[in-house]
């Protein structure tokens, strides 16, 4: 942490504000190593505070060193004011991503006299390069998913709801030692597939259709995200086509990927490989994503993106292709970026299997 907040204080040096508040969750994480769900932190040039309420009383203090703590009963604003944190004249910058208005009109109200300067990606810059400490955490998480993907294969059945294969993904999550999902499982079979973001339903599997699976667990904070996509039974002749056409552009991606390329540029080569085979308009999303202390952060990897990726980076590559009224596949893997090339953070297996 001390090397992330010595970076944290370089950078507001040069946005120009004299202190910050920390108000997104994963953020305070990522600087203090507090996991509660309420707390604030001000960075101030001569000091850390950080405030929260008495249901972190003890848990604060056994996770943070080095920030002054205040445990207030008070709204986390007040128990500023109160301290007299917050000095008139003072330009204060913020996550401008995160907070809600109304939490920024009630620090407008709370502290008339403080010039309040909305930052982007101050801190997500820094997060979105991973030290090994991290990386680890990720491999855990990703190792956690895998072993769970390896044993939903043997229980995957038609018959079965969506729903329960989700339960059980949650379920063994939790007993192969995450803390949680990292996001709603996905399960979407036969025409749901078409759906890039098919949450579960009591829709029975059948045999015959493709299913998607997108998992993903917590571990230590840090986020895991796998796609498979399974066949039931004998598949179509353009289910394979297009699983086969998915797995060359996820692959070509992985092969490409490296520090000091545009992500933009990794994007495209998904994308090119899609479009040489005619499926470029049943592709409408962006090609992966950073994941840390959230399930999507910087940097993102799509035709927009700016982002120049670095060692260090914790990316998903995920190109798909889905077919209203018919079906989709998705493959997913998670990926540090590295000086060579890039290491493969997940090992589930990415022939098709049909089960
Ligand atoms: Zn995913
Ligand atoms: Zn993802």
């Amino acid at each position: 942490m001390p090397n992330r907040l010595k970076e944290f204080r370089e950078q507001l040096n040069l946005t120009g504000v004299t202190a910050f508040l920390v108000t997104f969750q994963p953020h305070l994480r990522y600087l203090t190593g507090f996991s509660g769900s309420n707390g604030i932190g001000l960075v101030t040039p001569g000091a850390l505070y950080l405030v929260t309420d008495g249901r972190y009383a003890v848990q604060v203090k056994k996770e943070v060193r080095g920030w002054k703590i205040f445990v207030t009963q008070e709204s986390l604003f007040d128990e500023l004011k109160r301290r007299d944190l917050l000095r008139p004249g003072w330009r204060v910058g913020f996550d401008g991503n995160s907070l809600m208005f109304q939490q920024y009109k009630q620090l407008r109200k709370t502290f008339p006299k403080v010039k309040f300067a909305p930052q982007a990606d101050v801190i997500e810059g820094i997060a979105a390069v991973k030290d090994n400490d991290e990386i680890q955490k990720i491999r855990q998480a990703v190792a956690i998913t895998d072993k769970v993907f390896g044993e939903i294969l043997d229980i995957v059945k038609p018959g079965m709801r969506e729903l329960d294969i989700a339960a059980e993904i949650s379920y063994r999550h939790r007993r192969h030692g995450a803390e949680t999902d990292a996001f709603e499982i996905i399960v979407a079979s036969g025409e749901r597939s078409a759906l890039p973001h098919g949450q579960a339903t009591s829709k029975k599997l059948k045999r015959g259709e493709l299913v998607t699976l997108d998992l993903g667990c917590v571990y230590q904070g840090y986020h895991s995200d796998l796609t498979r996509t399974v066949g039931l039974g004998k598949l179509t002749a353009e289910a394979k086509k297009i699983y086969r056409i998915v797995g060359d552009a996820q692959q070509k991606a992985i092969d490409e990927a490296r520090s000091g390329m545009k992500a933009a540029e990794l994007d495209a080569v998904a994308r090119d490989h899609i479009k040489q085979h005619g499926y470029e308009k049943f592709y409408r999303h962006s090609l992966g994503h950073g994941i840390g202390l959230q399930i999507h952060e910087a940097p993102r990897i799509s035709v927009q993106s700016k982002a120049v990726l670095a060692a260090g980076n914790v990316v998903t590559i995920e190109p798909g292709i889905y077919i209203p009224g018919s079906g989709g596949v998705r493959i997913e893997d998670d990926i540090v970026i590295t000086d060579g090339h890039c290491e493969v953070l997940t090992h589930s297996p990415k022939e098709l299997v049909i089960l």
